[in-house]
């Protein structure tokens, strides 16, 4: 097969490698890394300011570029029912696909925005989307419809659960994606210290109030590490830190982490908790803690309820629950760190993932070619 060329356009909330973006981030480094050391040739749009080393991408992996304007406002802090806002960067990253389409045989859009689904039957060369999060916009989900409709097959998620958040009013051809990790980037941990670990956005949909009280009960420390994305949220949650620390249950926040170093501290942890309020569309870092042998402790919804082999890999509770996540917490040492491990290396490599994206790429642009030949412009 020939190689491809392709476009990856990254999230407009925030620029590779800041950590605003979510897990998204590392999927387009990830994606791009492999695909690369693959033989295709891959550019990366970005907003201005990345810092793609900080997920290990090296300058040989893919071409960056840096678009400039002021972020997008992430989906996920907006009512289902708010308006379209189109910001300057996602506006910049698309014009800049549109100039140079046909230095490209696909663009991939990882962008939860209208934009890119309403530009998709506009231009020449044939758009993938890797929709990142379940149904959280009408108006979004109406142009995600539309998409699904013209152009099916095109549409990504990374888990069937967040495939089942969208309700529309024909089967929509889901491709489900997954994901994949460079699992030898993280290191296997056997014997952790005695703390528990929570890695994410600090953001309320994550639901990091639920991960503290569970610590609290179970008298574990907890350390805390992601982007702070929601001050307020963060402020809010102070006077139950407080009270832990005075508990003398310390919780810790360790700050926003380079993978590698992220790595490095979550391993020697004695389990992750994974406690978000949404449908998680998928938790990459329940794949992370696995691929350094921490079980994970998961609200059973969503993305981690399809990781996380309850009983072997981690244990599953009703979401909301937290004396059953703390049930759970005291139920970790039956749980074989290998097993972790190697569930990490079976399902979440990054070739088995390469190979499936390669795969449904070719379908797109082979699909594309035969409706040219067929003298029905993709356009
Ligand atoms: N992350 C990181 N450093 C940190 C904490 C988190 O790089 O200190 C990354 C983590 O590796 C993952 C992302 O932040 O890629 C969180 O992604 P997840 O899928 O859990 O949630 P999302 O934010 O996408 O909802």
């Amino acid at each position: 097969m020939k190689p491809l060329r392709l476009l990856l356009l990254s999230t407009p909330v925030g620029p590779l490698g800041s950590g605003m973006g979510g897990g998204v981030e590392l999927t387009v480094a990830n994606l791009a890394k492999v695909l690369s050391r693959r033989g295709h040739q891959v550019a990366i749009v970005t907003p201005a300011g990345a810092t793609p080393q900080a997920l290990g991408l090296q300058p040989v992996d893919a071409d960056i570029i840096q678009v400039q304007g002021s972020l997008q406002t992430a989906a996920q802090t907006q009512s289902r029912s708010a308006p379209v806002v189109t910001s300057e960067v996602l506006a910049n990253a698309w014009a800049y696909a549109r100039r140079h389409q046909s230095q490209y045989d696909l663009l991939v859009s990882f962008a939860y925005d209208w934009l890119p689904f309403f530009l998709t039957p506009l231009l020449s060369r044939p758009v993938t989307h890797f929709v990142s999060m379940g149904s959280l916009s009408d108006c979004l989900d109406r142009s995600i419809a539309d998409v699904a409709l013209q152009f099916p097959g095109t549409l990504g998620v990374y888990t069937q659960a967040q495939a089942d958040t969208f309700c529309f009013s024909f089967p929509a051809e889901w491709e489900i994606v997954g994901c994949g990790l460079d699992i030898r980037k993280y290191d296997y941990c056997a014997r952790p210290d005695n703390f528990l670990a929570w890695v994410g956005r600090i953001s309320p949909e994550k639901g990091l109030e639920d991960a503290i009280a569970a610590a609290t009960i179970a008298r574990i420390p907890l350390n805390i590490f992601g982007k702070l994305e929601d001050i307020d949220y963060w402020q809010r949650l102070q006077p139950q830190i407080a009270s832990a620390n005075k508990a003398g249950v310390p919780i810790e926040y360790g700050g926003f982490l380079p993978t590698d170093q992220l790595q490095k501290r979550l391993r020697r942890s004695q389990a992750l908790l994974v406690t978000p309020h949404w449908v998680e569309a998928f938790g990459i870092v329940a794949v992370e803690a696995l691929a350094c042998g921490v079980p994970v402790v998961a609200y059973k919804c969503g993305g981690p309820a399809e990781i996380v082999q309850a009983g072997k890999t981690g244990w599953l509770v009703a979401p909301g629950d937290v004396v059953e996540l703390v049930n759970a917490i005291a139920k970790i040492n039956q749980l074989d760190r290998a097993d972790c491990r190697a569930q990490a290396e079976e399902l979440y490599a990054l070739s088995a993932w390469a190979e499936r994206c390669e795969q449904w790429f070719y379908r797109i642009v082979d699909s594309q070619s035969k409706r040219r030949m067929h003298d029905r412009p993709y356009a």
